[in-house]
């Protein structure tokens, strides 16, 4: 079926012209409404019907596609639309050494967390949100326009590494059915400089050559190569969990700096769930606040400072000082070992927390549709909290409680088992990894044990 889908011509340029269409109306649903009341704006960010939509279950689900199936949320991306439309009639310059280095996309991801959401709340105030995507659609404009191919997608997009690294553990690849039709194809249009810029029957404008696709991270999912491939050789097919993962896995050092920050976040997201280990999360970069009398939205940024780059820095750190010490392994190995051996937890947690997300927002849909703009529902339920029915999510609470700990569970697991297959210097070296993502999995069981059951 989906292979049926991606070899058709109107694929994927139908699917995302209808992103594209939903994209402009969630702006325009969006642009309008603001606020400067920080409590306020907690709650509008649930009854203005855009941002419900953006934060609470489009996000999510680009999470979750992402983990169990691959980067298919790529595949109807409108942004590679556009970009791909502006390549066409640009300059076509070839991206230098600084955009192929990886590091834009770790710093737009910074950026954007740090600044966007922690400093000024794009998440929760509706207009910023509005202006955050629009420049989206500016930076991929400009970037069609100045760079050959698409470079936004393959070196800008702030999610690319974020999509890359969790559809390692997807469930699904794109290759080639027979590398040998590949060795002995003379034409090979996949690759063919000639298609670069076809509409229909693209060559890979991610600079990949599909008979020679190692792992999911770099391959978006657009399809193109299922057409201009004459030899119809590509297929999508179904593999078994993280098999990427099983194998020798080489990062950069912008998608391991990636990585620490989004480890980071995705604790603090799913810790913050609970009143009680929020209080723990938050207390460091509270006393920091705290002691340099940083107030505002300011005490935000020093808040996702903290709590995304130092922290994660000194965890990595200390774990890659003592590999280093056992087993003398190389930074940039040492580094990649702990990352490989937490990708999994770190997922699984990103799981939950798209889970509780979601399933906590179904009481605003009813104010969210009765009122789009969502500004006097949420003064309405500022004054009268108990007119939000919170009956459904007592239902679903056992089936949340089980997933809070059968996924942790699981997730160390699959690391353990990831670990055990990965090539390490000696035995210490690999019982480090096993340390590391033991204290990982145990700062999400603990409090979710004792915030679920007790
Ligand atoms: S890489 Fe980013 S911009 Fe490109 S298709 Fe994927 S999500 Fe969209
Ligand atoms: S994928 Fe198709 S076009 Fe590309 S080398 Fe293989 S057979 Fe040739
Ligand atoms: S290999 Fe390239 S052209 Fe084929 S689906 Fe992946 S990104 Fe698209």
């Amino acid at each position: 079926m989906i292979n049926k889908v991606f070899k058709n011509k109107y694929f994927p340029a139908s699917f995302q012209s209808f992103t594209l269409i939903a994209f402009v109306l969630l702006i325009y649903g969006s642009i309008g409404v603001t606020t400067r009341d920080p409590d306020f704006a907690i709650i509008l960010r649930n009854t203005n019907l855009a941002n419900l939509i953006v934060w609470s279950y489009w996000w999510p689900l680009i999470i979750v596609t992402a983990i169990l199936f691959g980067r298919f949320w790529c595949s109807v991306c409108p942004m590679e639309l556009i970009t791909s439309f502006f390549g066409k009639i640009g300059l076509r310059k070839k991206p230098g050494k600084l955009l192929q280095s990886g590091w834009i996309i770790t710093l737009f991801y910074a950026i954007i967390l740090i600044i966007g959401i922690h400093t000024f709340a794009i998440h929760r105030i509706p207009r910023y949100m509005a202006i955050y995507m629009l420049i989206l659609f500016a930076i991929a404009v400009i970037a069609g326009l100045i760079w050959e191919k698409r470079t936004f997608c393959t070196y800008i997009c702030p999610i690319g590494h974020l999509l890359g690294l969790y559809s390692l553990l997807s469930f699904k690849q794109l290759r080639v059915i027979d590398p040998n039709v590949c060795e002995n194809c003379k034409t090979k249009e996949c690759i063919s400089k000639a298609n670069h810029y076809n509409f229909i029957g693209r060559s890979c404008t991610s600079e990949l050559y599909p008979a020679k696709i190692k792992d999911n991270r770099s391959c978006i999912l657009c399809g193109q190569c299922f057409k201009s491939c004459t030899k119809n050789n590509i297929v999508i097919k179904s593999r078994k969990l993280a098999a990427d993962l099983f194998r020798d896995i080489k990062l950069s050092w912008a998608e391991i700096a990636f990585f620490m920050m989004v480890s980071g976040f995705v604790v603090y997201e799913v810790l913050s769930e609970w009143q009680v280990s929020k209080q723990v999360v938050v207390a460091i970069p509270n006393w920091i606040n705290h002691s340099l009398n940083i107030t505002g939205s300011l005490s935000g940024t020093m808040k996702a400072v903290v709590l995304f780059v130092f922290l994660p820095l000194i965890f990595y750190l200390t774990f890659a000082i003592i590999k280093r010490a056992a087993a003398k392994e190389s930074w940039l190995k040492a580094f990649t070992q702990i990352v490989i051996a937490i990708l999994p937890v770190t997922a699984g947690m990103h799981l939950l927390k798209s889970l509780l997300k979601t399933t906590s927002r179904i009481p605003y849909w009813k104010f969210a549709l009765a009122e789009p703009d969502g500004v006097d529902n949420a003064q309405m339920l500022i004054n009268h909290p108990q007119l939000l029915n919170k009956e459904i999510l007592a239902g679903i609470a056992p089936v949340i409680s089980i997933a809070a700990i059968l996924l942790p569970l699981g997730a160390f697991i699959l690391s353990l088992l990831i670990i055990r297959k990965q090539q390490y210097a000696n035995r210490l070296s690999k019982t480090i990894s096993v340390i590391a993502v033991l204290i990982y999995a145990c700062i999400f069981l603990m409090p979710l044990t004792a915030w679920r059951f007790f």
